[in-house]
């Protein structure tokens, strides 16, 4: 299990993607010991695509992006217009990625990051399905994979399981898009931590691990044991990238989108130190148990 990329979440150092922030979120990345920058494109006004790409670069660091839509450009929507615009943001943030240097391209791509207060319609699937193949294809070209996270129902109405990204993946009916498992929110709608990657299975692409509260790994009850081993079960080699917020660092918009009503952290630095030793202990005991 050693050997496995170890990214973290940009949101752990910085709020936006202003140029002083992506310095500033390069060089903590860096200096903690992390592989991979996972950035979010909810600041794309801010965002220098050029100079990210060299800061990246000098720090020898992958890149891999994330975003969740928004109600008025979601792609759920039986809304034509709505869903226009949702499309217009993926396509807008496939180009980002790919300019950036990174393969893969992941979120909750298919609606908005937010508590809906109805379930998916027939009509609402079947656009998402139209537009991530359309998506998927586009990626395809370029060499790139889309991620599906998997999201609790607090935040999505489409994805809430392992078994739905799957069903969801077979009838876009591409091999480039991938599942994206959450330990966080495997946590709130899966029955355990091993069924959903034995699902997922060679689709898995990418996975985040967080704790139950989203604080210091380790200082909740998540047993990422089992979930390593499973892991190691499906031979899985991608990355595994670290994820957690606090207001203390992401915006007031975003602190609302992901309802962090209190926060479990102030020093971003310290706390991703923490999550690389506690992720390469944990990966190097999963590895030593056979
Ligand atoms: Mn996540």
């Amino acid at each position: 299990m050693v050997g496995h990329q170890l990214g973290v979440h940009a949101l752990v150092f910085a709020g936006g993607t202003t140029p002083d922030e992506i310095t500033r979120s390069i060089t903590q990345a860096k200096q903690a010991g992390f592989d991979i920058l996972e950035l979010s494109l909810h600041d794309l006004g801010n965002l220098d695509v050029s100079r990210t790409k060299a800061e990246l670069e000098a720090a020898n660091l992958g890149v891999v992006c994330s975003r969740g839509l928004a109600f008025d450009a979601d792609i759920s929507s039986s809304d034509p217009a709505v869903v226009s615009r949702g499309a217009q943001l993926l396509q807008e943030s496939l180009n980002i990625t790919s300019q950036l240097g990174g393969t893969l391209f992941t979120g909750a791509l298919y609606s908005a990051l937010g508590k809906y207060a109805h379930p998916l319609s027939p009509a609402g699937r079947a656009n998402v399905v139209r537009v991530l193949r359309e998506l998927a294809e586009e990626a395809n070209h370029r060499g790139m994979e889309l991620g599906i996270e998997v999201c609790n129902r607090y935040e999505t109405n489409v994805v809430n399981t392992a078994a739905q990204a799957m069903d969801l993946a077979e009838d876009i009916g591409h091999d480039n898009v991938r599942i994206h498992l959450d330990i966080y929110h495997m946590n709130i709608e899966e029955a355990d931590f091993v069924g959903p990657v034995l699902r997922a299975g060679k689709r898995l692409g990418y996975v985040h691990v967080g704790e139950n509260h989203r604080g210091y790994l380790g200082s909740g009850h998540l047993d990422f044991s089992s979930f390593f081993r499973a892991l190691k079960h499906i031979d899985y080699t991608g990355a595994i990238t670290f994820e957690s917020f606090s207001s203390a660092v992401v915006s007031p918009t975003l602190t609302n989108d992901l309802a962090i009503w209190r926060d479990l952290w102030r020093d971003g630095p310290a706390l991703a130190r923490h999550a690389r030793q506690f992720l390469a202990t944990a990966l190097e005991a999963t590895g030593a148990g056979d």
